[in-house]
């Protein structure tokens, strides 16, 4: 036998990595953990990842095939991401292949080179443009222009392309216009670097209020060691600059810094800032790049030359040459936890990425995760709390409004579009959240009661008036509009309920002249139109904010005085049992939106249900009191954080047969599930999802230690056992949705 067997990650769906002979007359040398290798699998070709090389095989070695090719000099992947790969894929009971693919980008999956990318080039204001920014009259009829023009002005050392999109829509086209007006210059590509200086930041350091000067001290003198840091901290308290102040704190120490934040295309402004502040080029990672922005980002990370890092869920694998520190922004939001394939927490892998490390981590929210307040109080997290809002402006007081037996409007109680016409007629702004798009969730025949039901699953379909269509939110099928009712032939068919589309036609008429902004996945899908609603916002041209859940992150609306948060009700009796920590959080980050500026404002909620108790703990001591209410209400049900969960989910087209695979799976448990609970399987709260129908059974322990061993056993036998071919199903750890 010649040489050592490559244990190689190959994507695929089984829970092993393949083995493999060295290829034939290879630098044995070249073979480390975290390279690159083709390799024939079945009849194809296709890129893994050698993990391991092994002494031995459990297979026969005259049946193991050689690789085709080594296709990295260097490890890929630094040892610490290789190291977070395999604790995850183990922890998460998922095919290291399909694990190590998440932290790849694509170009790389497919085997291109790694090679150095330049850095984009940047783009600076000439004095010519200076000059016709303060003339302005040359700029009167170029809004655009001026915009960019204004951002570059207050940004000498210059910014790349990319930056600068959010703040103008067709940036590139813009941006030659300038250039040829003589305004703006960019540096090449290739140009040699700007000296030390041009990079310094000119912008003069705001001075910090004594929780803030706290929070960077306490982190600062720990820049070496292990510790997760819980940032809590009320909109608008500053914890972006307690972030920048960290990250230039590890910048000065020749080390990098990674950033998780939820989602980039609805933070510009974080982003902004970021770059605004922080030098060199900013590595940035996201959904919406293309493959090649998004290898040469992850490439600048690699290579150190980008210093600080910012990213969303899957930059938790983002490789790093000096890592420093790890942040992660809003850390309660669920956008963190892959809802399918591989389903890792970001947060939880950062937080195991800085023990590995010995490194700090810092988790940052207005409304931290009960898990997350949990650790704080056990003394596992350190809490830095910063209690007041800095900079100008109070926080907004909260009104719940009964409106039991109100008359109501298209959903709005009189009160509540009394309150919103007293500060239109100020010249404010108004923002009314409904987490709902579409016009009304349900068509209704009058006559004989049928429903608009989807035919794949157990929902029903959504009316969309402006596009004439209904639509399943669940599995996307959409159809025409029904005339009459497909059962009796009425014509009395009626929209029940409400969404973001019938509120914005119902204001209309009542406020005429006000320009109205909706904020959700419909009016937003095209690319730029999020972008030109909020400049819409930000100059005043449309005054009535109605948004869904994307309204509720990061931005900042200086003029919004009020908010209606216009029905609360879902949230408080879901089905799941962390419906009322999402709705509080949800409150709280709505109404975070109210009064930043120098105008007080004020956050109305409609509810039918007035006395709930945990609202109103929330609403007049506050998140931190009502995430003690809660976490005494879990801890007496003995749910999360007071117990770790995994959930085994299936489906199937016929319902048995999830069925019969989850009580075979609870037979092969029973015996191994000392100690542990095993509850199910039942159906899921939404039982027939495109056309599959889903169920589940639930595994609980009070300790993560003998789940986990469990799980190493049981998902063992399930895969030895796995007969039923037409049954899908999926191990979820940590399970954040029980849907
Ligand atoms: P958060 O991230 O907690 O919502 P931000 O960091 O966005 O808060 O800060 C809110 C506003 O307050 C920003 O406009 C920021 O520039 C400003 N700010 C932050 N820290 C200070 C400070 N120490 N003094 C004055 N203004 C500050
Ligand atoms: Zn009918
Ligand atoms: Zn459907």
């Amino acid at each position: 036998m010649t040489g050592p067997i490559l244990r190689i990650a190959v994507p695929s769906p089984l829970y092993q990595t393949f083995d493999y002979l060295p290829p034939l007359n290879s630098d044995l040398a070249a073979l480390r953990p975290g390279v690159r290798v083709r390799v024939p699998f079945g009849r194809r070709q296709t890129v893994g990842f050698l993990v391991e090389l092994g002494a031995d095989s459990t297979l026969d070695p005259a049946l193991l095939r050689p690789a085709l090719a080594v296709l990295d000099h260097e490890p890929l992947l630094p040892a610490d991401v290789l190291a977070l790969l395999q604790w995850a894929h183990r922890y998460y009971h998922h095919p290291p292949g399909d694990a190590f693919a998440a932290a790849l980008p694509v170009l790389l999956r497919q085997g291109e080179p790694a090679a150095v990318p330049q850095p984009p080039p940047l783009w600076r204001i000439t004095a010519a443009g200076r000059t016709a920014l303060a003339e302005s009259v040359a700029l009167r009829r170029a809004p655009a222009q001026r915009r960019l023009l204004d951002h570059l002005a207050q940004c000498p050392a210059g910014l790349d392309a990319e930056t600068l999109r959010p703040v103008v829509r067709d940036c590139v086209a813009t941006l030659r216009a300038l250039r040829a007006r003589g305004w703006v210059e960019s540096s090449a590509a290739d140009a040699p670097p700007l000296p030390e200086t041009a990079l310094a930041v000119p912008i003069a350091p705001l001075a910090l209020s004594v929780a803030q000067a706290d929070a960077v001290a306490t982190v600062s003198a720990q820049l070496d060691q292990f510790q997760v840091f819980l940032l809590e901290g009320v909109t608008g308290s500053g914890k972006t600059e307690v972030y920048l102040r960290l990250i230039e704190a590890v910048l000065a120490q020749g080390r990098q810094a990674l950033a998780l934040t939820p989602e980039i295309g609805l933070t510009p402004q974080l982003l902004a800032r970021f770059r605004e502040r922080l030098p060199g080029p900013l590595a940035v990672l996201h959904s919406g790049l293309s493959d090649r922005e998004r290898l040469n980002a992850w490439l600048l990370a690699r290579d150190g030359t980008a210093k600080a890092v910012v990213g969303t869920r899957s930059a938790v694998f983002a490789p790093l040459r000096a890592p420093g520190l790890l942040i992660v922004d809003e850390e309660h939001d669920l956008s963190y936890k892959q809802q399918d394939g591989f389903r890792y927490h970001a947060r939880d892998l950062a937080i195991m990425r800085g023990r590995q490390l010995g490194i700090p981590v810092v988790l940052g929210s207005a409304t931290p995760a009960l898990e997350s307040i949990q650790n704080a109080r056990t003394g596992r997290y350190h809490l830095l709390p910063l209690p007041e809002r800095v900079g100008g402006g109070t926080e907004a007081p909260i009104l719940i409004l009964d409106v039991r037996r109100q008359p109501m409007t298209e959903g709005l109680s009189r009160p509540l579009l009394e309150r919103m016409r007293a500060h239109l007629d100020r010249n404010e702004q108004v923002l009314l959240f409904l987490n709902r798009r579409g016009f009304a969730p349900i068509l209704l025949c009058h006559e004989c009661g049928w429903l608009s039901q989807c035919r794949h699953c157990d929902a029903r379909m959504t009316l969309h008036l402006r596009q004439r269509r209904l639509t399943c939110h669940h599995c996307g099928d959409n159809r025409s509009v029904d005339t009459v009712c497909p059962l009796c032939g009425s014509v009395d068919l009626r929209a029940v309920g409400h969404g973001t589309e019938r509120l914005e036609t119902a204001l209309r008429p009542l406020f005429p002249g006000i320009g109205i902004a909706r904020l959700d996945r419909d009016s937003t899908r095209r690319r730029g139109s999020l972008e030109s609603l909020l400049a819409d916002i930000h100059n005043g041209d449309r005054r009535i904010l109605i948004g869904t859940q994307m309204l509720a992150k990061g931005h900042h609306f200086p003029d919004v005085t009020l908010v209606g948060i216009v029905d609360a009700d879902q949230g408080l009796y879901g089905v799941d049992f962390r419906s009322s920590e999402r709705m509080a959080q949800l409150i709280l980050q709505v109404a975070g939106r109210a009064g930043r500026a120098e105008k007080p404002g004020i956050v109305i909620i409609q509810t039918h249900h007035p006395d709930h108790p945990l609202l109103r703990v929330l609403v007049s001591e506050g998140y931190p009191a009502f995430a003690a209410a809660a976490l005494a209400e879990r801890q007496e049900a003995l749910l999360p954080p007071f117990a770790h969960q995994a959930l085994l989910r299936a489906e199937a087209v016929d319902p048995e047969r999830a069925l019969a695979f989850l009580n075979a799976a609870r037979a092969l448990a029973e015996p191994i599930a000392d100690g542990l609970e095993l509850l199910g399987p039942v159906p899921a709260p939404m039982e027939r999802r495109a056309g599959r129908y889903r169920a589940h059974l639930l595994v609980q322990a009070a300790q993560r230690q003998p789940l986990h061993r469990f799980l190493d056993r049981w998902t063992g036998l399930l895969w030895a056992e796995r007969k039923d071919r037409q049954v899908r199903w999926s191990l979820d750890v940590d399970p954040m949705e029980l849907y």
